[in-house]
């Protein structure tokens, strides 16, 4: 395996107002791997995903502190520095939601969004990458009679892998989930926990999960967070 640090974080200490909800943490995430973080609810998992795209930012009297550096194009590149810029971070750090939340368009228009709002206009590109985003997604078979149906129409597995594919669309090198398949029966589940194995040899991959069995499954490492630290759970 490969164990490059793809991130860094040193010193992190996140609050809301002056409850300390991560205090001090300093942890390394290895390329091509799936870190999983699991934990009680209400104990930091979803405000530590926030912390690595900026997600965060714009929530009243909520505080950082801390070095968070990703390797990019060979170089460890500090986030919060002021010259990063926000919306590249977003295209290589993507993310997917517990609920999945496609939006109120067809299938085709859904995954290749965010390429169009990239300002992407190449027709031809956007459905060869859209393709390719869903094939990767596991979705490809199942929707590629029907690209113009409305998103709603998929069923919950469905729709939660067309997320996935429409963060896929601009190749992330960072992958955050928050407990993707919360929502989903367990056959829907082992799809997208299948498809998560297939992604991390292009993806580094951080799950929030409360599920120990499914993430003794596929990670390759476990966080238990307690307190406002991380304790690796053997
Ligand atoms: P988890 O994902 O582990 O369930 P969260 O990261 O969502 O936990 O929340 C951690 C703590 O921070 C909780 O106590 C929650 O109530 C609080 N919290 C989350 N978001 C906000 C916010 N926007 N303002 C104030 N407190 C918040
Ligand atoms: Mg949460």
């Amino acid at each position: 395996m490969n164990q490059t640090p793809k991130i860094k974080i040193k010193n992190l200490m996140f609050a809301y107002d002056k409850t300390i909800v991560l205090n001090d943490i300093s942890v390394e995430f290895d390329e091509q791997t799936i870190t999983a973080i699991t934990g009680p609810s209400g104990i930091g998992k979803s405000t530590f995903l926030t912390v690595l795209n900026r997600l965060w930012e714009g929530t009243p009297n909520a505080k950082m502190e801390g070095q968070v550096s990703i390797l990019f194009d060979d170089t460890y590149r500090n986030i919060y520095d002021p010259s990063f810029d926000l919306p590249a971070l977003r295209c290589k750090v993507g993310m997917v939601f517990q609920t999945p939340n496609p939006l109120p368009m067809s299938i085709m228009k859904n995954v290749s969004f965010p390429l169009k709002l990239k300002g992407c206009k190449d027709r031809k590109q956007i459905s060869e990458k859209a393709e390719q985003a869903l094939k990767k997604a596991f979705l490809w078979n199942e929707v590629k009679a029907r690209l113009n149906d409305d998103a709603r129409s998929l069923s919950g597995g469905q729709q939660q892998r067309l997320c996935i594919a429409r963060a896929l669309i601009l190749e992330p090198e960072v992958l955050l989930l928050d407990e993707p398949t919360a929502s989903l029966d367990e056959t829907a589940s082992t799809v997208i926990e299948d498809l998560l194995v297939q992604l991390k040899k292009q993806c580094t991959i951080l799950m929030v999960s409360h599920y120990l069995d499914q993430v003794k499954r596929i990670a390759d490492r476990i966080i238990e967070v307690s307190d406002g630290k991380f304790f690796n759970h053997s």
